[in-house]
């Protein structure tokens, strides 16, 4: 054994990475960016803030909803039935959160609420989707992420439209001969720069949301079949805005993983 083993550094494994984000310098908005979540109020719960301040720098910004949220109401007195009419007031709601974001165009994937896969039918959905809108940047959910703390499972919709949303980053929208039926239809690939991760238990960049909380809220509010019209919930988005805005001092932050690709 030598005296002094050099430890493994990140540097010696290629398969690692290299530490490409600086903590202390805020990402600046990207030209576009795509945010793909599993249900409708998922974009305006997690990365709002950031998106309308970006939408007010000018970036261009594509929603991709991938399923309809119809699975969302408890109500004893509706079935089966009333899935088709919630998945459309969902589909309102979710259009007129983007419009109060400034998000230029929201797409749904129709898939179903609650019973998302994570498929190879759902990844070549959403390269199709990166390759045909070409966002600088993607924000999607973490999909590492099963546990918060020892109350809160991460809803299994939100890690396989994640892990979908990843791969779908990174190998198939920029690599050509994966989905070849695409290049049929006309989509070449395209290259990502950069991967935002929301929901992380190990964030290394911050997005300093102060100007844009109250946009947040207000486009949450518009999810009303879902969220009630009390204070509470403009309460605990403060709450949780504060806790992320901690480690850089920010009095509301959003908090990312941040995947530099290119
Ligand atoms: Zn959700």
């Amino acid at each position: 054994m030598p005296d002094n083993p050099s430890p493994l550094s990140d540097a010696s494994i290629p398969e690692r990475g290299i530490a490409k984000v600086d903590p202390l310098a805020e990402p600046p908005a990207p030209i576009s960016v795509m945010t793909i979540n599993a249900h409708p109020d998922d974009q305006e719960f997690s990365v709002a803030g950031t998106l309308a301040k970006w939408a007010r720098a000018g970036c261009v910004i594509t929603a991709v909803c991938v399923t309809d949220g119809d699975a969302g109401s408890n109500d004893p007195d509706k079935g089966a039935a009333y899935k088709p009419a919630l998945a459309l007031v969902r589909q309102g709601e979710q259009r007129e959160a983007g419009a109060v974001i400034g998000v230029k165009e929201t797409v749904f994937l129709h898939q179903p609420d609650g019973e998302l896969q994570h498929t190879l039918a759902l990844r070549r959905d959403l390269t199709r989707l990166i390759r045909k809108y070409k966002p600088e940047a993607v924000i999607c959910g973490d999909p590492t992420a099963r546990f918060y703390g020892n109350s809160y499972m991460n809803h299994p919709d939100h890690r396989a439209a994640a892990d979908a949303a990843c791969d779908a980053v990174f190998p198939s929208a920029g690599t050509r001969l994966i989905f070849t039926e695409l290049l049929a239809e006309g989509f070449e690939p395209h290259n990502v720069k950069r991967l935002y991760l929301h929901g992380s238990e190990k964030p290394d960049a911050w997005i300093d949301i102060t100007g844009t909380i109250d946009v947040k809220i207000r486009a949450l509010r518009c999810h009303r079949s879902q969220v009630g019209e009390g204070e509470d919930l403009d309460q605990r988005m403060r709450e949780w805005a504060e806790e992320d805005g901690k480690p850089r001092g920010f009095k509301y932050a959003e908090a990312f993983r941040v995947m530099v690709l290119e």
